[in-house]
Protein backbone atom coordinates (compact mmCIF):
# COMPACT_ATOMS: atom_id res chain seq x y z
CA UNK A 1 0.00 0.00 0.00
CA UNK A 2 1.41 3.47 -0.87
CA UNK A 3 1.30 6.58 1.86
CA UNK A 4 -1.00 9.02 0.37
CA UNK A 5 -1.31 12.10 2.27
CA UNK A 6 -4.25 12.02 5.26
CA UNK A 7 -6.48 15.05 3.89
CA UNK A 8 -7.78 16.33 0.64
CA UNK A 9 -8.66 19.73 -0.89
CA UNK A 10 -11.94 18.94 -1.13
CA UNK A 11 -14.72 21.13 1.13
CA UNK A 12 -17.76 18.69 1.89
CA UNK A 13 -19.83 20.24 -0.87
CA UNK A 14 -18.19 19.08 -3.21
CA UNK A 15 -17.95 15.44 -1.68
CA UNK A 16 -21.73 15.79 -1.74
CA UNK A 17 -21.49 17.15 -5.17
CA UNK A 18 -19.85 13.87 -6.51
CA UNK A 19 -21.63 11.75 -4.73
CA UNK A 20 -25.59 12.99 -6.00
CA UNK A 21 -24.11 13.10 -9.29
CA UNK A 22 -23.05 9.84 -9.38
CA UNK A 23 -26.62 8.15 -7.99
CA UNK A 24 -28.37 10.54 -10.46
CA UNK A 25 -26.55 8.82 -13.34
CA UNK A 26 -25.83 5.14 -11.88
CA UNK A 27 -29.01 4.51 -10.06
CA UNK A 28 -31.55 3.42 -12.76
CA UNK A 29 -35.10 3.87 -10.50
CA UNK A 30 -34.93 5.24 -7.07
CA UNK A 31 -37.76 3.29 -6.16
CA UNK A 32 -35.89 -0.33 -6.20
CA UNK A 33 -38.72 -3.16 -6.44
CA UNK A 34 -38.86 -7.00 -6.18
CA UNK A 35 -37.87 -9.19 -9.20
CA UNK A 36 -39.81 -12.60 -9.13
CA UNK A 37 -40.34 -14.68 -12.13
CA UNK A 38 -38.46 -12.28 -14.14
CA UNK A 39 -40.80 -9.63 -13.78
CA UNK A 40 -39.85 -6.20 -11.60
CA UNK A 41 -42.76 -6.15 -9.00
CA UNK A 42 -43.59 -4.21 -5.81
CA UNK A 43 -44.33 -5.20 -2.46
CA UNK A 44 -47.25 -7.05 -0.47
CA UNK A 45 -47.01 -5.23 1.92
CA UNK A 46 -45.54 -1.59 0.04
CA UNK A 47 -43.25 -0.86 3.05
CA UNK A 48 -40.02 0.93 1.72
CA UNK A 49 -36.44 0.41 2.85
CA UNK A 50 -34.29 4.15 2.69
CA UNK A 51 -31.07 3.24 1.04
CA UNK A 52 -28.88 5.61 2.65
CA UNK A 53 -25.26 6.75 1.38
CA UNK A 54 -22.78 6.28 4.11
CA UNK A 55 -20.64 8.77 3.14
CA UNK A 56 -22.71 11.59 3.56
CA UNK A 57 -25.77 10.32 4.93
CA UNK A 58 -27.95 11.01 1.81
CA UNK A 59 -30.57 9.27 0.57
CA UNK A 60 -29.92 7.09 -2.03
CA UNK A 61 -32.92 5.39 -3.67
CA UNK A 62 -35.45 3.41 -1.05
CA UNK A 63 -36.12 -0.65 -1.33
CA UNK A 64 -38.95 -3.17 -1.28
CA UNK A 65 -39.48 -4.47 1.99
CA UNK A 66 -40.91 -7.81 1.17
CA UNK A 67 -43.02 -10.03 3.48
CA UNK A 68 -43.72 -13.49 3.70
CA UNK A 69 -46.45 -13.13 0.78
CA UNK A 70 -43.46 -12.19 -1.52
CA UNK A 71 -40.94 -14.79 -0.05
CA UNK A 72 -44.16 -17.05 -0.73
CA UNK A 73 -44.07 -15.79 -4.83
CA UNK A 74 -41.02 -15.67 -5.02
CA UNK A 75 -40.40 -19.08 -3.90
CA UNK A 76 -43.46 -20.70 -6.55
CA UNK A 77 -41.51 -18.74 -8.80
CA UNK A 78 -38.37 -20.36 -8.17
CA UNK A 79 -39.91 -23.48 -8.17
CA UNK A 80 -41.31 -23.16 -11.86
CA UNK A 81 -38.04 -21.58 -12.86
CA UNK A 82 -35.99 -24.67 -11.62
CA UNK A 83 -38.51 -26.68 -14.71
CA UNK A 84 -36.63 -25.08 -17.09
CA UNK A 85 -33.07 -24.39 -15.74
CA UNK A 86 -32.76 -27.71 -13.94
CA UNK A 87 -33.21 -29.44 -17.70
CA UNK A 88 -30.66 -26.88 -19.38
CA UNK A 89 -27.32 -29.40 -19.92
CA UNK A 90 -23.94 -28.20 -18.61
CA UNK A 91 -22.29 -27.06 -21.51
CA UNK A 92 -25.60 -24.65 -22.35
CA UNK A 93 -25.09 -23.41 -18.17
CA UNK A 94 -21.34 -22.96 -19.14
CA UNK A 95 -22.12 -20.74 -21.68
CA UNK A 96 -24.76 -18.73 -19.78
CA UNK A 97 -22.34 -18.34 -16.54
CA UNK A 98 -19.68 -17.13 -19.08
CA UNK A 99 -22.19 -14.33 -20.71
CA UNK A 100 -23.07 -13.09 -17.17
CA UNK A 101 -19.00 -12.80 -16.25
CA UNK A 102 -18.55 -11.11 -19.82
CA UNK A 103 -21.65 -8.87 -19.14
CA UNK A 104 -20.29 -8.02 -15.42
CA UNK A 105 -16.87 -7.33 -16.88
CA UNK A 106 -17.89 -4.88 -19.39
CA UNK A 107 -19.89 -2.67 -16.52
CA UNK A 108 -17.62 -3.13 -13.97
CA UNK A 109 -16.95 0.64 -13.06
CA UNK A 110 -20.77 1.06 -12.99
CA UNK A 111 -21.09 -1.88 -10.43
CA UNK A 112 -17.77 -0.54 -8.52
CA UNK A 113 -19.12 3.11 -8.12
CA UNK A 114 -22.61 1.70 -6.88
CA UNK A 115 -20.75 -0.26 -4.47
CA UNK A 116 -19.13 2.68 -3.50
CA UNK A 117 -21.86 4.53 -2.55
CA UNK A 118 -24.03 2.22 -0.94
CA UNK A 119 -21.58 0.41 1.17
CA UNK A 120 -18.81 3.44 1.71
CA UNK A 121 -16.32 1.15 0.45
CA UNK A 122 -13.00 2.89 -1.22
CA UNK A 123 -13.71 2.70 -5.37
CA UNK A 124 -9.88 0.64 -5.63
CA UNK A 125 -11.10 -1.89 -3.18
CA UNK A 126 -14.92 -1.61 -4.71
CA UNK A 127 -13.04 -2.79 -8.55
CA UNK A 128 -11.07 -5.50 -7.02
CA UNK A 129 -14.97 -7.06 -5.57
CA UNK A 130 -16.55 -6.79 -9.11
CA UNK A 131 -13.18 -8.41 -10.66
CA UNK A 132 -13.91 -11.45 -8.48
CA UNK A 133 -17.64 -11.79 -9.42
CA UNK A 134 -16.37 -11.92 -12.89
CA UNK A 135 -13.92 -14.69 -11.75
CA UNK A 136 -16.32 -17.13 -9.67
CA UNK A 137 -18.98 -16.78 -12.61
CA UNK A 138 -16.15 -17.88 -15.20
CA UNK A 139 -14.79 -20.47 -12.51
CA UNK A 140 -18.01 -22.52 -11.76
CA UNK A 141 -18.86 -21.98 -15.73
CA UNK A 142 -16.09 -23.98 -15.91
CA UNK A 143 -16.18 -26.07 -12.46
CA UNK A 144 -19.44 -27.30 -13.38
CA UNK A 145 -18.16 -29.36 -16.24
CA UNK A 146 -16.60 -31.42 -13.38
CA UNK A 147 -19.76 -32.40 -11.67
CA UNK A 148 -19.56 -36.51 -11.85
CA UNK A 149 -21.26 -39.68 -10.43
CA UNK A 150 -19.55 -42.75 -9.13
CA UNK A 151 -19.59 -46.34 -9.43
CA UNK A 152 -19.58 -48.17 -6.77
CA UNK A 153 -17.43 -51.56 -6.64
CA UNK A 154 -19.96 -54.04 -4.90
CA UNK A 155 -19.50 -57.79 -6.26
CA UNK A 156 -21.08 -59.51 -8.85
CA UNK A 157 -24.82 -59.06 -8.37
CA UNK A 158 -24.99 -55.29 -7.94
CA UNK A 159 -24.31 -52.33 -9.81
CA UNK A 160 -24.59 -49.31 -7.77
CA UNK A 161 -24.05 -45.67 -9.00
CA UNK A 162 -24.18 -42.13 -8.14
CA UNK A 163 -25.19 -38.96 -9.82
CA UNK A 164 -24.84 -35.46 -8.44
CA UNK A 165 -28.58 -33.28 -8.57
CA UNK A 166 -29.84 -29.69 -7.74
CA UNK A 167 -31.20 -28.81 -5.28
CA UNK A 168 -34.07 -27.44 -6.83
CA UNK A 169 -34.77 -24.43 -5.18
CA UNK A 170 -32.11 -22.69 -2.46
CA UNK A 171 -32.55 -19.48 -0.85
CA UNK A 172 -29.31 -17.13 -0.58
CA UNK A 173 -28.92 -14.80 2.21
CA UNK A 174 -26.78 -11.85 2.56
CA UNK A 175 -24.40 -9.29 4.40
CA UNK A 176 -23.82 -5.61 3.10
CA UNK A 177 -19.92 -5.30 3.37
CA UNK A 178 -19.30 -6.96 0.22
CA UNK A 179 -22.34 -6.85 -1.62
CA UNK A 180 -22.35 -8.05 -5.17
CA UNK A 181 -19.28 -10.18 -4.23
CA UNK A 182 -21.42 -12.15 -1.82
CA UNK A 183 -24.10 -12.09 -3.61
CA UNK A 184 -21.67 -13.93 -6.47
CA UNK A 185 -20.96 -16.25 -3.76
CA UNK A 186 -24.17 -17.54 -3.63
CA UNK A 187 -25.21 -17.27 -7.27
CA UNK A 188 -22.51 -18.61 -9.21
CA UNK A 189 -22.22 -22.06 -7.55
CA UNK A 190 -26.10 -22.83 -6.87
CA UNK A 191 -27.02 -21.83 -10.50
CA UNK A 192 -24.13 -23.69 -12.02
CA UNK A 193 -25.11 -26.91 -10.01
CA UNK A 194 -28.60 -25.90 -12.04
CA UNK A 195 -30.79 -24.51 -8.93
CA UNK A 196 -33.04 -21.94 -8.96
CA UNK A 197 -32.39 -19.35 -6.88
CA UNK A 198 -34.22 -16.73 -4.43
CA UNK A 199 -31.37 -14.51 -2.98
CA UNK A 200 -32.17 -11.79 -0.37
CA UNK A 201 -29.56 -9.10 0.02
CA UNK A 202 -29.16 -6.75 3.38
CA UNK A 203 -31.39 -4.71 3.45
CA UNK A 204 -28.36 -1.81 3.68
CA UNK A 205 -26.90 -2.13 0.21
CA UNK A 206 -29.36 -3.61 -2.81
CA UNK A 207 -27.93 -1.24 -5.42
CA UNK A 208 -25.45 -3.28 -7.20
CA UNK A 209 -27.41 -6.56 -6.99
CA UNK A 210 -30.70 -4.90 -8.50
CA UNK A 211 -28.56 -3.12 -11.25
CA UNK A 212 -26.75 -6.85 -11.80
CA UNK A 213 -30.04 -8.50 -12.30
CA UNK A 214 -30.52 -5.45 -14.66
CA UNK A 215 -27.99 -6.28 -16.71
CA UNK A 216 -28.03 -9.85 -16.82
CA UNK A 217 -31.33 -10.94 -15.98
CA UNK A 218 -32.55 -11.95 -19.89
CA UNK A 219 -29.93 -14.61 -20.04
CA UNK A 220 -31.59 -16.57 -17.33
CA UNK A 221 -35.09 -18.23 -17.92
CA UNK A 222 -38.13 -16.45 -15.61
CA UNK A 223 -37.98 -17.66 -12.37
CA UNK A 224 -34.49 -19.24 -11.84
CA UNK A 225 -33.50 -16.22 -10.20
CA UNK A 226 -35.22 -14.35 -7.63
CA UNK A 227 -33.80 -11.39 -5.77
CA UNK A 228 -36.47 -10.21 -2.69
CA UNK A 229 -35.10 -7.26 -0.32
CA UNK A 230 -36.37 -7.08 2.84
CA UNK A 231 -35.56 -6.95 6.10
CA UNK A 232 -33.76 -9.90 8.01
CA UNK A 233 -36.27 -10.81 10.07
CA UNK A 234 -38.94 -10.48 8.13
CA UNK A 235 -38.27 -11.15 4.59
CA UNK A 236 -35.13 -13.48 5.80
CA UNK A 237 -36.86 -15.63 8.08
CA UNK A 238 -39.58 -16.44 6.25
CA UNK A 239 -36.80 -17.53 3.27
CA UNK A 240 -35.55 -19.76 5.62
CA UNK A 241 -38.62 -21.31 7.16
CA UNK A 242 -40.17 -22.18 3.94
CA UNK A 243 -40.90 -25.59 3.30
CA UNK A 244 -40.30 -26.09 0.00
CA UNK A 245 -36.67 -24.00 0.04
CA UNK A 246 -34.02 -27.28 -0.04
CA UNK A 247 -31.16 -25.71 1.10
CA UNK A 248 -30.07 -22.45 2.46
CA UNK A 249 -26.83 -20.55 2.15
CA UNK A 250 -25.97 -17.77 4.71
CA UNK A 251 -23.64 -15.57 5.46
CA UNK A 252 -23.93 -12.86 7.75
CA UNK A 253 -22.98 -12.50 11.94
CA UNK A 254 -23.04 -15.65 14.31
CA UNK A 255 -25.93 -14.94 16.41
CA UNK A 256 -28.38 -14.12 13.52
CA UNK A 257 -26.76 -17.65 11.84
CA UNK A 258 -27.78 -19.27 15.32
CA UNK A 259 -31.44 -18.34 14.38
CA UNK A 260 -31.38 -19.49 11.03
CA UNK A 261 -29.90 -22.71 11.93
CA UNK A 262 -33.07 -23.32 14.28
CA UNK A 263 -34.93 -22.29 11.65
CA UNK A 264 -34.17 -24.66 9.43
CA UNK A 265 -34.25 -27.32 11.52
CA UNK A 266 -37.77 -27.28 11.75
CA UNK A 267 -37.55 -28.38 7.78
CA UNK A 268 -34.25 -30.37 8.23
CA UNK A 269 -33.28 -27.57 5.43
CA UNK A 270 -29.50 -27.58 4.67
CA UNK A 271 -27.19 -25.04 5.62
CA UNK A 272 -24.33 -23.15 4.41
CA UNK A 273 -22.61 -20.51 6.84
CA UNK A 274 -20.13 -18.39 6.60
CA UNK A 275 -19.78 -15.91 9.59
CA UNK A 276 -17.67 -13.90 11.59
CA UNK A 277 -13.75 -14.03 12.99
CA UNK A 278 -12.00 -12.27 15.59
CA UNK A 279 -8.47 -13.29 13.29
CA UNK A 280 -4.84 -13.43 14.77
CA UNK A 281 -1.99 -12.19 12.40
CA UNK A 282 1.58 -13.38 14.23
CA UNK A 283 4.51 -11.66 13.03
CA UNK A 284 7.76 -14.12 13.53
CA UNK A 285 10.99 -12.51 15.13
CA UNK A 286 12.66 -13.03 11.44
CA UNK A 287 10.14 -11.28 9.85
CA UNK A 288 10.71 -7.87 7.58
CA UNK A 289 9.18 -5.23 9.18
CA UNK A 290 7.88 -3.29 6.26
CA UNK A 291 6.26 -6.51 4.82
CA UNK A 292 4.77 -7.31 8.07
CA UNK A 293 3.35 -3.56 8.45
CA UNK A 294 1.96 -4.06 4.89
CA UNK A 295 0.30 -7.10 5.87
CA UNK A 296 -1.43 -5.80 8.89
CA UNK A 297 -2.63 -2.76 7.40
CA UNK A 298 -4.25 -4.69 4.73
CA UNK A 299 -5.61 -7.23 7.29
CA UNK A 300 -6.71 -4.73 9.12
CA UNK A 301 -7.92 -1.96 7.79
CA UNK A 302 -8.76 -3.33 4.30
CA UNK A 303 -12.76 -1.96 3.73
CA UNK A 304 -12.61 0.13 6.30
CA UNK A 305 -12.40 -3.39 8.97
CA UNK A 306 -15.79 -4.92 8.45
CA UNK A 307 -14.62 -7.53 6.86
CA UNK A 308 -15.17 -11.09 8.36
CA UNK A 309 -11.57 -12.04 7.50
CA UNK A 310 -10.22 -8.98 9.35
CA UNK A 311 -6.60 -9.75 11.49
CA UNK A 312 -8.28 -7.88 14.60
CA UNK A 313 -5.32 -9.70 16.76
CA UNK A 314 -2.20 -8.82 16.11
CA UNK A 315 0.28 -11.34 17.97
CA UNK A 316 3.75 -9.62 17.40
CA UNK A 317 7.30 -11.31 18.84
CA UNK A 318 8.92 -8.57 21.56
CA UNK A 319 12.33 -9.34 19.37
CA UNK A 320 10.54 -6.63 17.08
CA UNK A 321 7.74 -5.52 19.20
CA UNK A 322 8.90 -2.11 19.86
CA UNK A 323 10.35 -1.40 15.81
CA UNK A 324 6.76 -2.77 14.38
CA UNK A 325 4.60 -1.37 16.74
CA UNK A 326 6.14 2.56 15.74
CA UNK A 327 5.81 1.90 12.03
CA UNK A 328 2.71 0.37 12.14
CA UNK A 329 1.41 2.99 14.00
CA UNK A 330 2.43 5.43 11.60
CA UNK A 331 0.97 3.18 8.48
CA UNK A 332 -2.37 3.11 10.32
CA UNK A 333 -2.43 7.10 10.43
CA UNK A 334 -0.70 7.41 7.23
CA UNK A 335 -3.50 6.02 5.73
CA UNK A 336 -6.31 8.79 3.76
CA UNK A 337 -9.67 8.46 5.08
CA UNK A 338 -12.53 10.60 3.14
CA UNK A 339 -14.78 9.98 0.14
CA UNK A 340 -14.43 6.49 -1.19
CA UNK A 341 -14.89 7.80 -4.41
CA UNK A 342 -11.51 9.59 -4.79
CA UNK A 343 -8.72 7.03 -6.35
CA UNK A 344 -6.40 8.18 -3.19
CA UNK A 345 -9.24 7.12 -0.41
CA UNK A 346 -7.67 4.31 2.02
CA UNK A 347 -10.74 4.50 4.05
CA UNK A 348 -14.10 5.22 3.71
CA UNK A 349 -16.83 5.17 6.29
CA UNK A 350 -18.75 2.82 8.24
CA UNK A 351 -21.93 1.44 6.32
CA UNK A 352 -24.38 2.89 9.05
CA UNK A 353 -24.47 4.79 11.55
CA UNK A 354 -24.97 2.01 13.76
CA UNK A 355 -22.04 0.50 12.47
CA UNK A 356 -20.27 3.08 13.31
CA UNK A 357 -21.91 3.86 17.20
CA UNK A 358 -21.09 -0.15 17.44
CA UNK A 359 -17.14 0.25 16.60
CA UNK A 360 -16.90 3.32 18.89
CA UNK A 361 -18.55 1.12 21.81
CA UNK A 362 -16.28 -1.49 21.81
CA UNK A 363 -13.35 1.12 21.97
CA UNK A 364 -14.84 3.00 24.61
CA UNK A 365 -14.99 -0.56 26.20
CA UNK A 366 -11.02 -0.90 25.81
CA UNK A 367 -10.44 2.41 27.39
CA UNK A 368 -12.80 1.75 30.23
CA UNK A 369 -10.35 -1.68 30.72
CA UNK A 370 -7.72 0.54 31.21
CA UNK A 371 -6.31 -0.23 27.28
CA UNK A 372 -3.87 2.35 25.98
CA UNK A 373 -5.02 3.59 22.39
CA UNK A 374 -2.05 3.90 20.36
CA UNK A 375 -3.61 5.84 17.95
CA UNK A 376 -7.41 6.48 16.68
CA UNK A 377 -9.99 5.85 19.46
CA UNK A 378 -13.38 7.79 20.35
CA UNK A 379 -10.79 11.23 21.87
CA UNK A 380 -11.04 13.20 18.51
CA UNK A 381 -11.99 16.34 17.58
CA UNK A 382 -13.86 17.77 14.85
CA UNK A 383 -11.47 19.10 11.53
CA UNK A 384 -12.54 22.60 9.75
CA UNK A 385 -15.50 20.93 7.52
CA UNK A 386 -17.30 19.14 10.35
CA UNK A 387 -15.25 15.60 9.73
CA UNK A 388 -13.61 13.73 13.24
CA UNK A 389 -10.03 14.35 13.60
CA UNK A 390 -7.94 12.85 15.90
CA UNK A 391 -6.56 15.71 18.16
CA UNK A 392 -3.34 14.31 18.68
CA UNK A 393 -2.15 14.86 14.95
CA UNK A 394 -0.86 18.31 13.57
CA UNK A 395 -3.28 20.15 11.43
CA UNK A 396 -1.38 21.25 8.65
CA UNK A 397 -4.22 23.40 7.63
CA UNK A 398 -5.76 21.44 4.33
CA UNK A 399 -9.34 20.20 4.51
CA UNK A 400 -10.52 16.47 4.78
CA UNK A 401 -12.88 15.34 2.12
CA UNK A 402 -14.89 14.06 4.92
CA UNK A 403 -18.73 15.33 5.07
CA UNK A 404 -20.03 17.22 8.52
CA UNK A 405 -19.71 14.57 11.44
CA UNK A 406 -23.88 13.22 11.52
CA UNK A 407 -23.84 12.76 8.22
CA UNK A 408 -20.93 10.27 7.18
CA UNK A 409 -19.97 7.55 9.60
CA UNK A 410 -16.57 7.97 9.78
CA UNK A 411 -14.46 5.68 12.27
CA UNK A 412 -10.66 6.61 13.07
CA UNK A 413 -7.77 3.70 12.40
CA UNK A 414 -7.56 2.79 16.04
CA UNK A 415 -5.11 0.78 17.39
CA UNK A 416 -4.95 -0.78 21.14
CA UNK A 417 -2.60 -2.52 23.38
CA UNK A 418 -1.76 -3.51 27.00
CA UNK A 419 -5.32 -5.12 27.29
CA UNK A 420 -6.03 -8.50 28.61
CA UNK A 421 -6.95 -11.31 26.18
CA UNK A 422 -10.45 -12.09 27.94
CA UNK A 423 -11.81 -8.62 27.31
CA UNK A 424 -14.98 -8.43 24.95
CA UNK A 425 -12.84 -6.12 22.06
CA UNK A 426 -10.60 -9.12 21.94
CA UNK A 427 -13.29 -11.50 21.83
CA UNK A 428 -16.01 -10.25 20.02
CA UNK A 429 -16.27 -9.36 16.14
CA UNK A 430 -16.32 -5.34 16.28
CA UNK A 431 -16.46 -5.00 12.35
CA UNK A 432 -15.00 -1.64 12.04
CA UNK A 433 -11.16 -0.70 11.77
CA UNK A 434 -10.06 -1.62 15.73
CA UNK A 435 -6.67 -3.20 15.72
CA UNK A 436 -5.48 -4.91 19.32
CA UNK A 437 -1.75 -5.76 19.77
CA UNK A 438 -0.26 -8.57 21.71
CA UNK A 439 3.86 -8.93 22.40
CA UNK A 440 4.53 -12.62 22.80
CA UNK A 441 8.11 -14.54 23.51
CA UNK A 442 6.49 -17.96 23.94
CA UNK A 443 5.65 -19.74 20.92
CA UNK A 444 3.19 -22.53 22.68
CA UNK A 445 1.18 -19.72 25.16
CA UNK A 446 0.47 -17.60 21.53
CA UNK A 447 -1.16 -20.57 19.47
CA UNK A 448 -2.99 -20.86 23.17
CA UNK A 449 -3.97 -17.21 23.01
CA UNK A 450 -4.25 -17.07 19.21
CA UNK A 451 -6.69 -20.15 19.32
CA UNK A 452 -8.45 -18.71 22.73
CA UNK A 453 -11.87 -17.01 21.00
CA UNK A 454 -15.25 -18.17 19.42
CA UNK A 455 -14.31 -18.48 15.95
CA UNK A 456 -11.91 -19.70 13.17
CA UNK A 457 -12.27 -17.89 9.88
CA UNK A 458 -8.74 -16.94 9.69
CA UNK A 459 -5.16 -16.20 10.29
CA UNK A 460 -2.19 -14.49 8.58
CA UNK A 461 1.54 -15.26 9.38
CA UNK A 462 4.24 -13.29 8.50
CA UNK A 463 7.40 -14.96 8.32
CA UNK A 464 10.50 -15.82 6.36
CA UNK A 465 10.99 -18.95 8.18
CA UNK A 466 9.02 -21.68 5.98
CA UNK A 467 9.35 -24.04 9.44
CA UNK A 468 7.72 -21.38 11.41
CA UNK A 469 5.17 -20.85 9.08
CA UNK A 470 4.08 -24.44 8.68
CA UNK A 471 3.68 -24.94 11.70
CA UNK A 472 2.02 -22.05 12.53
CA UNK A 473 -0.67 -22.50 9.95
CA UNK A 474 -0.86 -25.94 11.53
CA UNK A 475 -1.72 -25.29 14.75
CA UNK A 476 -3.67 -22.28 14.53
CA UNK A 477 -7.61 -23.45 14.30
CA UNK A 478 -9.03 -21.26 11.35
CA UNK A 479 -10.15 -22.00 8.05
CA UNK A 480 -7.99 -19.70 5.97
CA UNK A 481 -4.24 -18.69 6.66
CA UNK A 482 -2.56 -16.28 4.84
CA UNK A 483 1.41 -16.72 5.01
CA UNK A 484 3.23 -13.09 3.86
CA UNK A 485 -0.16 -11.62 2.85
CA UNK A 486 -3.78 -11.56 3.80
CA UNK A 487 -7.19 -11.11 1.87
CA UNK A 488 -6.83 -12.96 -1.10
CA UNK A 489 -9.93 -14.57 -2.14
CA UNK A 490 -9.28 -16.09 -5.90
CA UNK A 491 -11.91 -18.33 -7.18
CA UNK A 492 -11.43 -22.10 -6.62
CA UNK A 493 -9.84 -21.57 -3.22
CA UNK A 494 -11.97 -23.31 -0.39
CA UNK A 495 -13.24 -20.26 2.28
CA UNK A 496 -15.13 -21.01 4.87
CA UNK A 497 -14.81 -21.20 8.92
CA UNK A 498 -13.93 -23.42 11.89
CA UNK A 499 -15.66 -23.67 15.11
CA UNK A 500 -18.30 -20.47 15.31
CA UNK A 501 -17.10 -18.98 11.48
CA UNK A 502 -18.95 -21.21 9.52
CA UNK A 503 -20.42 -24.51 8.64
CA UNK A 504 -19.36 -25.23 4.74
CA UNK A 505 -16.37 -24.02 2.00
CA UNK A 506 -17.66 -21.40 -0.63
CA UNK A 507 -15.64 -20.13 -3.85
CA UNK A 508 -14.00 -23.92 -4.60
CA UNK A 509 -14.93 -26.62 -6.20
CA UNK A 510 -16.67 -28.27 -2.91
CA UNK A 511 -18.98 -25.36 -3.25
CA UNK A 512 -20.25 -26.69 -5.97
CA UNK A 513 -21.16 -30.01 -4.51
CA UNK A 514 -22.49 -28.14 -1.63
CA UNK A 515 -25.68 -27.36 -4.15
CA UNK A 516 -26.47 -30.57 -4.81
CA UNK A 517 -27.34 -33.64 -3.22
CA UNK A 518 -26.34 -37.58 -3.97
CA UNK A 519 -28.26 -40.21 -5.68
CA UNK A 520 -27.46 -43.64 -5.41
CA UNK A 521 -29.11 -45.94 -8.05
CA UNK A 522 -28.50 -49.58 -6.91
CA UNK A 523 -29.07 -52.61 -10.24
CA UNK A 524 -29.84 -56.02 -9.10
CA UNK A 525 -28.12 -57.59 -11.75
CA UNK A 526 -29.44 -60.57 -11.58
CA UNK A 527 -32.83 -60.42 -12.10
CA UNK A 528 -32.30 -57.05 -14.75
CA UNK A 529 -32.94 -57.88 -18.35
CA UNK A 530 -34.53 -61.34 -17.92
CA UNK A 531 -38.21 -59.98 -18.91
CA UNK A 532 -36.56 -58.68 -22.09
CA UNK A 533 -34.93 -61.94 -23.25
CA UNK A 534 -38.14 -63.59 -23.02
P1 LIG B 1 -26.46 -9.99 9.77
O1 LIG B 1 -26.37 -11.37 10.31
O2 LIG B 1 -27.07 -8.94 10.60
O3 LIG B 1 -27.28 -9.98 8.40
C1 LIG B 1 -26.92 -10.83 7.34
C2 LIG B 1 -28.16 -11.11 6.51
O4 LIG B 1 -29.07 -11.87 7.30
C3 LIG B 1 -28.92 -9.86 6.07
O5 LIG B 1 -29.40 -10.04 4.76
C4 LIG B 1 -30.07 -9.80 7.06
O6 LIG B 1 -31.20 -9.14 6.55
C5 LIG B 1 -30.35 -11.28 7.25
N1 LIG B 1 -31.07 -11.62 8.48
C6 LIG B 1 -31.12 -10.93 9.64
N2 LIG B 1 -31.91 -11.57 10.52
C7 LIG B 1 -32.37 -12.68 9.92
C8 LIG B 1 -33.20 -13.75 10.31
N3 LIG B 1 -33.75 -13.80 11.53
N4 LIG B 1 -33.43 -14.75 9.44
C9 LIG B 1 -32.88 -14.75 8.22
N5 LIG B 1 -32.08 -13.75 7.77
C10 LIG B 1 -31.82 -12.73 8.62
O7 LIG B 1 -24.98 -9.61 9.35
P2 LIG B 1 -24.47 -8.22 8.77
O8 LIG B 1 -24.35 -7.28 9.91
O9 LIG B 1 -25.26 -7.83 7.57
O10 LIG B 1 -23.02 -8.62 8.22
C11 LIG B 1 -21.91 -8.66 9.00
C12 LIG B 1 -21.59 -10.09 9.41
O11 LIG B 1 -21.38 -10.92 8.26
C13 LIG B 1 -20.30 -10.16 10.19
O12 LIG B 1 -20.44 -10.99 11.29
C14 LIG B 1 -19.32 -10.76 9.18
O13 LIG B 1 -18.23 -11.39 9.79
C15 LIG B 1 -20.18 -11.68 8.41
N6 LIG B 1 -19.57 -12.02 7.12
C16 LIG B 1 -19.02 -13.27 6.95
C17 LIG B 1 -18.42 -13.61 5.74
C18 LIG B 1 -17.84 -14.98 5.52
O14 LIG B 1 -17.70 -15.38 4.37
N7 LIG B 1 -17.48 -15.72 6.57
C19 LIG B 1 -18.39 -12.69 4.69
C20 LIG B 1 -18.94 -11.43 4.90
C21 LIG B 1 -19.54 -11.10 6.13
Amino acid sequence: MDTPTRTSDETTAEVRDRHRRHARELIRDEELRLYIDGQWVDSDSGKRIEVVDPTTGGRLASASAANAADIERAVTAAWRGFETWGDVGPGERQRTLQRIADRVESNLERFARLDVLDNGKPITEAREDVELVVDHFRYFSGVLRTLEGRTVPTGDDQHVETIREPYGVVGGIIPWNFPLLMAAWKLAPALAAGNAVVLKPAEETPLSIVEFIHTVGDLLPDGSLNMVTGYGPEAGQALVQHDRVRKIAFTGAVETAKGVMKDAADTITDVTLELGGKNPIVVFPDADIETAVEVATDAMFYNCGECCCAGTRLFVHEDVYDRFVSAFVASAESLTIGDPLLESTDLGPEVTNTQRARTEHYITLAEEAGAEILTGGTGTERSPNGGRRNDSRPDDGKRDSRPDDGEGYFVEPTVISDIPHETRVVQEEVFGPVEVLFEWSDYEEMVRQANDVDFGLAAGVVTNDLNAAHRAARDIEAGNIWVNHHNAFPAGQPFGGYKQSGIGRETARETLEAYTQTKTINFNLETSGESWSQ
